[in-house]
């Protein structure tokens, strides 16, 4: 099973809501020096970002992504 099997298969399928969710990751990509590919990743996939992050990923990534994204034209505030 790949990484990407194996994410649908843990965060999708039955819930405690008594609904049955679906989980498509369309990408995935995991390396160093890789922020700068998300404006292009945005695009390719449409042009909408609902971002979330805790303190944790916000002070590990999530303001350097927002910070891209802002400067890109594609996130209007955060
Ligand atoms: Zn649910």
């Amino acid at each position: 099973m790949n990484m990407r099997e194996q994410i649908e298969k843990e965060y999708g399928g039955s819930c405690a809501c008594g609904k049955a969710h679906e989980v498509i990751l369309e990408d995935i990509r995991i390396g160093s020096h890789i922020l700068d590919e998300i404006p292009d990743l945005v695009r390719k996939h449409g042009s909408k970002v609902f971002m979330i992050s805790d303190r944790n990923t916000w002070n590990a990534a999530g303001k350097d992504v927002a910070a891209i994204l802002e400067k890109d034209g594609i996130l209007a505030g955060s």
